[in-house]
C-alpha cells in the first residue's frame, strides 16, 4: 500500500482506491457452469411394495419425485449461484419421458436449462455414467454434482464411475462446499469427525444429507420454470453401450417386526435377555 492508495480483492472484484475515490474497480466474470445429474425415483414417503413374481416393486401408480439427494445437489449448485460464484446451473435426467417433471421441479427451484437424454431401457450407474461423460465432454462444466445415491437402486456409483470416467477428482458424501479459486474444498463426515479435501477444478462431487435444506418451491417458480428451455436428446444419439451389467436375482420385503413384548420389572427383563434372546 502506498500512502493513501488502497488496493483490496473481495471474491470477483478487485478495487483500487485513493482515500473515498474508487480509482478503479475490476470484476472478475465468473465463468463456472455446473452440471447436476437428478434422477426421477418413487418418492421417498411412499410404502414400496414388492411385486407380484418378486422381480422388483410395484411402480404403476405411484408417486414419483426428484431422488432427495439430486433436490439437495440442485440446492447447492443455486446457491452457489446466488452467491455469484457459479454461471450457469444445467440440469440433466436420463430416461423415460415422464423425467421432464423432475427437471421442471429443478428449473423451478433455479436452475437455469435441463437437458432430457431420453431412454425407455433400464439405466445403471456404469451406463448412466458413460451417458454423463458423453454429456460432460459436450457441455464442458467445470463442476459436476451428484446425489451420493440414488434411493431406489442404493448403488452409490454413479458419480464416482464418473469422476473416473472422465480422470477428474471426486469428493463424495460432502456436507460442505466451497468454490476457491481454482478448486473446491469438500467437507465429508468420517468415522473420526470431519475431513476436508481440496479438489483442483474439473471435479465430481456427490452430496450427502447435511449439505443444505432444499428450498420450498413456490407456485410462481413452477409457473416461470415453464418458460426455461428444457432440450430433448436421444440417449442413443451418444453410441454408448447401456447393455445392463447386473440382474437382479430376486427382491423380497423385509421380515415383519415382530411384535414386543411388556415384562413387569428388570430382573424379568434380565430374564428373558439371558434365557430367551440369549443376548446377555
Ligand atoms: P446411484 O449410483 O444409482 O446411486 O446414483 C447416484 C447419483 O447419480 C444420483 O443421485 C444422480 O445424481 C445420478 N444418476 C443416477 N442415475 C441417473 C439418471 N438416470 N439420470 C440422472 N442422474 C442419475
Amino acid at each position: 500500500m502506498i500512502a493513501g492508495y488502497l488496493c483490496c480483492v473481495l471474491e470477483n472484484v478487485l478495487i483500487l482506491c485513493y482515500h473515498d475515490l474508487v480509482l478503479f474497480k475490476y470484476v472478475r466474470s465468473v465463468v463456472i457452469k455446473v452440471l447436476v445429474p437428478v434422477k426421477r425415483v418413487i418418492d421417498y414417503n411412499v410404502k414400496v411394495r414388492v411385486n407380484a413374481d418378486n422381480s422388483g416393486v410395484e411402480t404403476a401408480n405411484v408417486k414419483m419425485s426428484m431422488n432427495p439427494f439430486d433436490e439437495i445437489a440442485v440446492e447447492e449448485a443455486v446457491r452457489l449461484k446466488e452467491a455469484g460464484k457459479v454461471s450457469e446451473v444445467v440440469v440433466v435426467s436420463i430416461g423415460v419421458d415422464k423425467v421432464e417433471d423432475v427437471l421442471r421441479t429443478a428449473l423451478a427451484m433455479g436452475a437455469d436449462r435441463s437437458i432430457l437424454l431420453s431412454c425407455e431401457e433400464e439405466i445403471q450407474p456404469l451406463a448412466a455414467a458413460k451417458l454423463l461423460q458423453k454429456l460432460v465432454e459436450e457441455e464442458s462444466p467445470e463442476l459436476v454434482i451428484l446425489g451420493k445415491q440414488a434411493i431406489d437402486d442404493d448403488s452409490n456409483q454413479t458419480g464416482q464411475m464418473l469422476a473416473g470416467l472422465l480422470g477428474w477428482g471426486q469428493g463424495t458424501f460432502a456436507s460442505k462446499v466451497e468454490l476457491v479459486d481454482g478448486g473446491v474444498n469438500v467437507t465429508r463426515e468420517v468415522d473420526a469427525g470431519l475431513s476436508t479435501v481440496h479438489l483442483k477444478l474439473p471435479a465430481v462431487v456427490t452430496t450427502d444429507l447435511r449439505l443444505n435444506e432444499p428450498r420450498y418451491v413456490a407456485l410462481p417458480n413452477i409457473m416461470k420454470a415453464r418458460a426455461k428451455p428444457l432440450e430433448k436428446k436421444s440417449a442413443a444419439e451418444y453410441g454408448v453401450d447401456i447393455a445392463p451389467r447386473l440382474q437382479t436375482q430376486r427382491v423380497d420385503s423385509p421380515p415383519v417386526r415382530q411384535a414386543g413384548i411388556k415384562v413387569n420389572n428388570v430382573d424379568e427383563l434380565i430374564d428373558k435377555l439371558r434365557n430367551e434372546a440369549k443376548v446377555i
